[in-house]
């Protein structure tokens, strides 16, 4: 296959170049999202303030609350599942009459509206740390909130993705739920960010609504709105004022070409005939009912926790084994075929904390206690899981295969494989420490399968947090050392016959999945709106195209080399 990518493969000079993430090639004005109040603006308020009464200056608060409050239930109703959740709770936050009293303290002690504001935030921030956990995590949203409603006190429009009228190339500095939520793509045609890695917000819902998307782009900001932008998500060039006739013709062919995806209907195959099963990444029942209907062979990756965030104490085994089977029956034998679904036990910890199960107050929760770390303190956790999870694959009848996170050693992965065994279920584990990459075939003579997950095996390969906005660069799955610890883990996978898949946000990159295919690799799991892309890219190369691929790709000094490398074997001859 040659895509339009190809003639742009090697970024012009003029180009500013970033992580790729979501491929494809779009053309607009850039549209820049602000990310601050102007502090000119909010010091002549501050001045204009000042004259104002406690009631004058707490309705003024009130009124530019409520006005964020129905911003958020806004994008709320316009977006559904997590981010209508997290949209839903800002609003709630926003108008929140603890924060009100704050303000309304702060007045009371001689501060102006914003300086009250900003030290009733400061409050709620400090209180929301201390708690941790979930509570932690709001201290995003609330300092969102606190920059949205002074926008409104100043009279500037609120922080954020503006409303394009023309088809845009959104610029932001990151891009969080609440910019995200409800952005339509027939008129944010791509995505460009100066920080985020892989795993972001931006790039997770680039992938979801399928537009191009570069993260990491050193210098986007500096571009002047309205300046003319070609986006390739391929290799990640960002192209100022190309030649706009030459511009239209690449993109109005890569949209072709993308049509032309849709079409694709698996199952995963080489143009050769080699079959790589296509699996989705599932957080739930809904997700897996969804994710059920497209061209997967079932779920390569059902993130458990993600079903409990919220839960302030463990759902007991039947609670459990009704929220397994919600998503196992969408994969049972009565849907047809010989689909399979892969349950990860519980990842609690770092960056998915859960009440009732991650331990408080970690000093490096990347580093602590979290996945399957959590059993061996509190073993009932894990054996009441793996009992719902048993009672779920019995009650459906679907092929059901167990794996654990964070598995760091070969006596890990024994302990939990008898564990998974002994409820009659296949056993693997995760490889996402580089110590189970090195000792892969050593864990492959305790466990069925393995999988990797590149997002923790880069975070840790790299010790760079994948978290870290700054940090694309290296929580990037193309740098070569990923990639070694990935083919030394397919090679163990090739001499123990047992299989070897990525579940990692790698296996959604096209030109990737091929160069990972070449290493040995057996399954491919992503989000469902990924799986088109890859299925159709696979079915245009040879084993021998990957094999060359992945060589390439290993041989490389950095991850844009990689990807050059690579375009240049699959579409360069
Ligand atoms: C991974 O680390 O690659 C993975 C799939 O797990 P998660 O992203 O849920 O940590
Ligand atoms: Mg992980």
């Amino acid at each position: 296959m040659t895509t339009e990518s190809t003639a742009l493969a090697s970024p012009s000079s003029a180009s500013l170049v970033g992580t790729p993430v979501v491929p494809g090639l779009a053309y607009g004005p850039a549209l820049l999202a602000r990310t601050e109040v102007s502090p000119a603006a909010i010091e002549a308020y501050g001045a204009r303030a000042g004259d104002l009464g406690e009631e004058e200056a707490l309705a003024a608060y009130e009124e530019a609350a409520a006005a964020v409050a129905a911003g958020f239930t806004g994008r709320a109703e316009k977006t559904s599942g997590h981010t209508a959740e997290v949209m839903t709770a800002s609003a709630g936050l926003a108008s929140d009459r603890g924060l009100r009293n704050a303000v309304r303290k702060n007045l009371r002690s001689g501060e102006t509206l914003p300086a009250a504001l900003g030290a009733a935030v400061e409050q709620f921030v400090g209180l929301f740390t201390q708690a941790g956990g979930l509570m932690a995590e709001r201290v995003t949203d609330l300092r969102d909130i606190e920059k949205r409603t002074l926008a409104r006190l100043v009279g500037e429009p609120e922080p954020g993705a503006p409303s394009p009228t023309e088809p845009s190339v959104l610029l932001a500095e990151d891009l969080s739920p609440a910019d995200t939520a409800g952005l339509d793509p027939s008129l944010v045609v791509a995505l460009v960010t100066e920080k985020g890695g892989p795993t972001s917000h931006t790039a997770i819902i680039a992938r979801q609504l399928g537009i191009p998307c570069v993260v990491g782009t050193e210098g986007a900001m500096s571009l002047a709105a309205g300046t003319p932008l070609l986006v390739d998500g391929t290799s990640g060039a960002v192209t100022p004022d190309p030649d706009a006739d030459e511009a239209r013709r690449r993109v109005a062919a890569d949209a072709e070409q993308r049509e032309a995806l849709a079409t694709w209907e698996g199952p995963g195959r080489l143009s050769d005939g080699l079959r790589i099963k296509l699996l989705a990444n599932v957080a739930d029942g809904e997700s897996a009912a969804k994710a059920a209907t497209g061209p997967v062979e079932g779920v390569g990756l059902f993130r458990t926790e993600l079903c409990f965030l919220n839960r302030a104490e463990e759902p007991t085994v039947e609670e459990q084994t009704d929220i397994y089977t919600r998503v196992l029956e969408a994969f049972s034998a009565d849907q047809g075929g010989e689909r399979y679904v892969v349950v990860r036990t519980l990842d609690a910890g770092s960056d998915k904390p859960v009440a009732y199960a991650t331990l408080p107050g970690e000093e490096n929760p990347a580093l602590g206690v979290r996945g399957l770390r959590l059993a061996k303190g509190n073993p009932g956790l894990m054996s009441r899981q793996l009992d719902g999870i048993a009672a779920a694959a019995e009650r459906t009848g679907t092929p059901t295969w167990v794996m654990a996170p964070m598995v760091a050693t070969v006596a890990e992965a024994e302990e939990f494989a008898a564990a998974v065994h002994g409820r009659g279920l296949k056993a693997g584990v995760m490889v996402e420490v580089p110590s189970a990459a090195l000792l892969a075939h050593r864990m492959l003579e305790v466990v069925d399968f393995l999988s990797i997950g590149t997002n923790d095996l880069t975070q840790y390969a790299m010790a760079a947090d994948r978290m870290a906005s700054d940090l694309a660069h290296l929580t990037d799955p193309w740098q070569p050392a990923v990639l070694q610890l990935i083919a030394i883990t397919a090679e163990a996978g090739i001499q123990a016959g047992k299989p070897v898949g990525v579940c990692g946000e790698a296996a959604a990159d096209p030109l990737l999945a091929c160069a990972l295919v070449g290493m040995g690799i057996t399954s491919l799991s992503m989000a469902p709106a990924a799986v088109r892309a890859v299925g159709a890219r696979l079915a245009s190369v040879s084993a021998t195209d990957c094999e060359e691929a992945a060589e390439a790709a290993l041989a490389a000094s950095d991850p844009a080399a990689g990807r050059a490398a690579v375009l240049q074997v699959l579409e360069g001859r």
